[in-house]
């Protein structure tokens, strides 16, 4: 019923020139696989060096961050509607680096969240908790928080995208377990029924994010409630992120 994507974050890596000698390669070298999605998600800079590359190709392409104005006095900024005319069929919203590093709130996910919807483009929202707050055991309230106040307003017949991405698996090369990643995925889904319906529910992708590598990517999907990946490091080499994808 989900079909399973697999998104790679390039983060702050990754010229122009670089992304059109890793998007040809990537292109050839996912050329047959049908039956999951992929998307990868470079710098700004290199969204139309994707786009020239992977157009009329399986392989989506989506932004690390977006504003939630259309336009506007708002330097630096990048709007939905400018995503959506370099074709980008996804927008990353509220990051765990975001968050950490330039003030990205619940409150400002939500408006990044709607704002990609108007636009036509499905937003994949990361949540998760940190160490000290998994220490703590608050894991689930933590993740509960995220996703009253991050989806707020959301309609059922949305598309969106959640990421799970507990903070201290992200860089570390610490993967959560696939009982932990579950665990959590299943309280995401648990709560994604109570609050938009089961339908919803059914239909939501969760993907894991958090040192995503090619020898623990099947076991990670063999849990019923993982949707796939949002990996970071491992997507930046074309024969890493190739087997990830082509995970059994
Ligand atoms: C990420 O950037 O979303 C991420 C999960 O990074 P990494 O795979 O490097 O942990």
């Amino acid at each position: 019923m989900r079909k399973p994507l697999i998104a790679g974050n390039f983060k702050m890596y990754k010229t122009i020139s670089e992304t059109h000698i890793y998007a040809k390669g990537l292109r050839a070298a996912l050329a047959s696989v049908a039956d999951r999605e992929v998307a990868v998600c470079p710098p700004f800079t290199a969204l139309a060096a994707v786009a020239e590359e992977l157009r009329g190709s399986p392989i989506a392409w989506g932004s690390q961050n977006v504003h939630w104005e259309k336009q506007g006095a708002f330097t630096g900024e990048i709007s939905a509607e400018m995503l959506k005319e370099l074709g980008c069929r996804f927008a990353i919203a509220g990051h765990s680096e975001r968050r950490q590093y330039f003030g990205e709130t619940d409150q400002t996910v939500n408006k990044r969240m709607h704002a990609v919807l108007v636009a036509g483009i499905t937003p994949i929202v990361c949540i998760g908790e940190t160490l000290q707050e998994r220490e703590a055991n608050t894991t689930f309230s933590v993740v509960e928080r995220q996703m009253k106040n991050g989806l707020q307003g959301l309609v059922s017949n949305a598309t969106i995208v959640i990421a799970y991405e507990p903070v201290w698996a992200i860089g570390t090369g610490k993967t959560a377990t696939p009982a932990q990643a579950q665990e959590v995925h299943a309280f995401i889904r648990s709560q994604l029924a109570k609050t938009f319906g089961d339908t919803f529910a059914k239909l939501t992708r969760v993907l894991y994010g958090g040192s995503v590598k090619p020898d623990n990517m099947s076991a990670l999907m063999s849990q019923p409630d993982i949707d796939g990946g949002l990996v970071g490091g491992a997507c930046l080499d074309v024969e890493s992120f190739s087997k990830i994808v082509r995970y059994q």
